[in-house]
């Protein structure tokens, strides 16, 4: 199996990825796929699905699940309404989360990653437990689909983030690590983050940022890969030495502007490229 397979993430009615022709266009062998609306999660849509993949010589390397009524429009709003976090919602989103699964599995997909939201930080909140509940319903579920749940990074410290894994207690459950993230939501520097979570890391994004002026209340800027304050040569040396070499998914969460999304993606693959003969030459 190739090293550092470079993926993109990818949309086919909802989310904030490239289109598959597009994906396909930029000579990328792996997505991830934020789940399509529940319409196309039928398993006669999957199966047309997977004759496309085919023909455009993509594989899907992990499902991502995303719900009706989130907003990343401002820190505090995010933490109302992303995820299995907010209470309203809950019981609706665990039961779609499932059928993502389920879904998934049609794909021959065996990992499955979100948002789960904003984790208390104070454990003794009644919300750390109904959060750690609703963490593991989903992962049991995906384990009987021999399934792995993969947390997105970046609303946690990684300190509070390795704390609530091993509160769930769910060997199905792991880590999708974005170095951007950690800096648009003030959450830590991304590389000491990256070291801590090591062992849970399973799947990454390659995605750049600079940090806000105010750290954890207002959001950094996305940038395009290598002009932000990641370091990807540091980003991909800290893979290496933790031993990852899964696919590199890079993510440009610019959808509204197509055609500079894949310009810059493309730049992306070319960043990513060259660091991968220099960094895996021995
Ligand atoms: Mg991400």
């Amino acid at each position: 199996m190739e090293r550092w397979p470079i993926g993109v993430f990818a949309s086919i009615d909802a989310g904030l990825g490239v289109r598959l022709e597009v994906a396909a266009e930029l000579g990328v062998t792996t997505i991830q796929l934020h789940a399509p609306h529940k319409a196309h999660r039928t398993p006669a849509e999957a199966d047309r699905f997977l004759e496309r993949l085919a023909q455009l010589g993509l594989q899907i390397t992990a499902v991502f699940g995303g719900f009706d009524g989130e907003s990343y429009a401002d820190i505090p709003t995010v933490a109302k309404t992303v995820g299995l976090v907010p209470p309203a919602t809950r019981a609706a989103r665990l039961q779609e989360m499932k059928e993502i699964s389920d879904f998934a599995r049609r794909l021959g997909v065996s990992a499955v990653g979100l948002h789960l939201g904003f984790v208390p930080h104070d454990t003794a909140d009644p919300l750390y437990g109904e959060v750690i509940e609703v963490t593991r319903r989903l992962c049991d579920h995906c384990q009987a689909n021999s399934q792995t749940v993969h947390l997105e990074t970046g609303q946690e410290t990684a300190d509070a983030l390795l704390r609530f894994l091993g509160d769930v207690k769910r060997d199905n459950l792991f880590v999708n690590f974005d170095p951007a993230n950690m800096i648009l939501y003030g959450a830590g520097e991304p590389i000491p983050a990256l070291e801590k979570l090591g062992p849970y890391v399973r799947s990454v994004h390659c995605k750049d940022g600079r940090w806000a002026a105010n750290p954890g209340q207002e959001w950094g800027v996305e940038t395009p890969l290598g002009e932000g304050d990641v370091g990807m040569e540091r980003f991909l040396a800290t893979l290496k030495k933790l031993g990852y070499f899964g696919p590199l998914t890079i993510e440009r969460e610019i959808p509204q502007e197509p055609e500079r999304q894949k310009a810059e993606i493309g730049s992306a693959i070319s960043l990513l490229n060259r660091l991968k003969e220099k960094l895996l030459a021995n």
